[in-house]
């Protein structure tokens, strides 16, 4: 399995193109905006699905375009099917640059705690964690856990936005990610990759 990462858009949101070298499969975690860069790299290999964490518009305000360019179905929690097509709920109508707001088309898929998917001969657990969001999900691969804006290096997302909970988000990461072996890397949103045992230790939000 090899990871490429493409940080994208005003608020430099990792997007992750993780693929299998030999069979040419691959799925994409998060769309940011702005994202030919990543359509470029995904061009080489048989996308399978577009899965996104959250639905803020720094997630998926690039969702569109790639979905056009890979022919992939996207899919995201249940209760944030709203947030892709309201830009009060994804944030866009505070953010000038998105002009009228990102109203994105529903994903194909919805996702709950606890779901398998497989795809691109790869496994794919669903935990849920919301605070950030109502919906946020972290997507287990292996030992590889991609966060959203649940967890950071060093941090953790912002409550303040609707639908957050400081309180929920701390439970979510006490119970679905710090309860992973320690040496599984996490993926943030934004940022630098660091490990769930470095972040149990060194996270001054968490500790
Ligand atoms: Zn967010
Ligand atoms: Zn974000």
């Amino acid at each position: 399995m090899q990871i490429y990462t493409y940080p994208l858009g005003p608020l430099q949101t990792n997007s992750y193109l993780v693929v299998n070298e030999e069979t040419k499969q691959g799925i994409i975690i998060d769309a940011g905006m702005n994202p030919a860069v990543l359509i470029k790299k995904a061009s080489d290999y048989n996308v399978e699905g577009i899965l996104l964490t959250h639905a803020h518009f720094d997630h998926m305000g690039g969702v569109e375009e790639i979905r056009k360019a890979v022919n992939a179905p996207v899919y995201v929690h249940s209760v944030e099917q709203s947030f892709i097509q309201n830009p009060e709920l994804n944030l866009s109508s505070n953010w000038s640059m998105t002009g009228q707001g990102i109203k994105g088309k529903p994903a194909e898929n919805e996702y709950k705690d606890g779901d398998l998917l497989e795809l691109a001969g790869m496994k794919i657990i669903v935990l849920e964690t919301p605070g950030h969001t109502p919906g946020s999900v972290s997507l287990l691969i292996g030992k590889h856990i991609f966060t959203g804006d649940a967890l950071f290096q060093g941090s953790i997302g912002r409550t303040d936005f609707p639908g957050g909970s400081f309180t929920q988000l701390k439970k979510s990461i006490f119970t679905q990610l710090f309860t992973l072996h320690d040496e599984t890397v996490v993926y943030p949103g934004h940022g630098l990759t660091t490990t769930i045992g470095k972040e149990k230790k060194e996270n001054p939000f968490l500790v």
